[in-house]
This record gives C-alpha cells, sequence and structure tokens, in this order.
C-alpha cells in the first residue's frame, strides 16, 4: 500500500503520469472545485493564507504525490499562495468477530485481539477540506 512516490514523469520522449500520480492530480482539482465554491459564496473579497487537509491514512492517497503536485496544481488558482497543512488522520477499524476497536495503518490489518479480518473502517478513510484561513484582500 506505501509505495513511495515515483516521480519519474518523464519516460524517454514521452510523457506520462503514472496512474497513481493521476488519482492525485484529480484529487487536488476537486480540492480547487470545492474551495472555489466555497469563496464564491463568500461575501467580502478574501484572499486564502492557508488550507487546512485531513487526510485518512486508508484513503489511499499517496501524501508525498499531493506535495510534489501541490504547486503546479494550484498555480493561477485561489490556493497558489495559500500555506498547506496536511493532517493525517489514522485509521480506526472495529472488529466485526469481537467488537474491539482498533487502529490500523493499512487496511488489510487483522484484529490484534481476536486476529479476524472482518472490520468495519470507522476512520480514516477520507479526505477532508478542515479549514480554510482567509485574510481580507
Ligand atoms: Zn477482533
Amino acid at each position: 500500500m506505501s509505495s513511495s512516490c515515483k516521480c519519474s514523469i518523464l519516460d524517454g520522449d514521452r510523457l506520462f503520469l503514472p496512474t497513481n500520480i493521476m488519482h492525485e492530480l484529480s484529487i487536488l482539482h476537486s480540492i480547487i472545485e470545492s474551495v472555489t465554491s466555497v469563496m464564491e459564496a463568500e461575501k467580502k473579497p478574501a484572499a486564502i493564507q492557508a488550507i487546512d487537509l485531513d487526510i485518512g491514512e486508508l484513503a489511499g492517497i499517496e501524501v508525498d504525490s499531493i506535495e510534489f503536485l501541490w504547486s503546479a496544481a494550484m498555480e493561477g488558482t485561489l490556493l497558489e499562495k495559500a500555506e498547506r497543512r496536511i493532517n493525517r488522520i489514522e485509521g480506526k477499524a472495529l472488529c466485526v468477530a469481537c467488537q474491539q476497536e482498533y487502529t490500523l495503518h493499512q487496511v488489510f490489518e487483522p484484529c490484534p485481539l481476536c486476529g479476524g479480518h472482518f472490520k468495519n473502517i470507522i476512520a480514516g478513510e477520507d479526505l477532508r477540506i478542515r479549514a480554510l484561513t482567509l485574510v481580507d484582500s
């Protein structure tokens, strides 16, 4: 699961993006879309000073790729100058067999109490924009 980011974008003379990077790129685009619609709803003109993101450990998102692509993806957007703060959210699951709640870093980790593999994930599966810090512009 924790395959490290392959930052090799150039393959010979072909330009290609590994699928995992495509995934992160589309995530960045949805962040921009959400932030843009939030900002359009704002009454006063404001600039974004910072954005706080919660990224779950089980969300299947490579934070390294997010970091790597950030400045290029944000260029010319409302988030261009914003400081990004990424919080990793620990994965949590509830064991179906013994009802034990436990912390996990990979989706396939078994229950530490009974070794069971059936679980309900209760935290760490998603990405959220936790906060936008605005300054008057
Ligand atoms: Zn269990």
